[in-house]
């Protein structure tokens, strides 16, 4: 099951992909400018929407996932879990990184037995 957690980029809660879904999602996200470019081609249309559209796939698949209707696929890029570390145990916010050792929010120290994630 992905977790919600806060996303530094987006900045807001958002569903973090496990790696088992990680995987169900990134073969969508491979060859995604060729996948734009074709579809714009084909519909002539704006690059927005051939953004939107043509990554489709990606976007559905995150959704079924997660319940989450993403609009930006490259957003789905860094919503992946494993990336942002352990949970922050004084402010639950995701340390930054999986080496960080203070939390990026509240600039708490990251205790020794935090590492355990993975
Ligand atoms: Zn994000
Ligand atoms: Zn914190």
């Amino acid at each position: 099951m992905s977790e919600i957690i806060y996303c530094w980029r987006c900045r807001i809660d958002i569903p973090m992909l496990t790696e088992a879904e990680w995987a169900t999602l990134s073969p969508h996200l491979t060859d995604t400018v060729e996948r734009i470019k074709s579809y714009r081609r084909q519909h002539d249309c704006s690059l927005q929407e051939a953004i939107e559209k043509g990554l489709g796939d990606a976007l559905n698949v995150y959704e079924r996932l997660t319940g989450f209707r993403e609009t930006n696929p490259n957003a789905l890029w860094h919503h992946r879990r494993s990336i942002y570390g352990p949970l922050c145990p004084s402010c639950g916010k995701p340390f930054r990184t999986p080496q960080a050792r203070f939390c990026g929010m509240c600039n708490a120290e990251r205790l020794p037995d935090q590492s355990r994630d993975e």
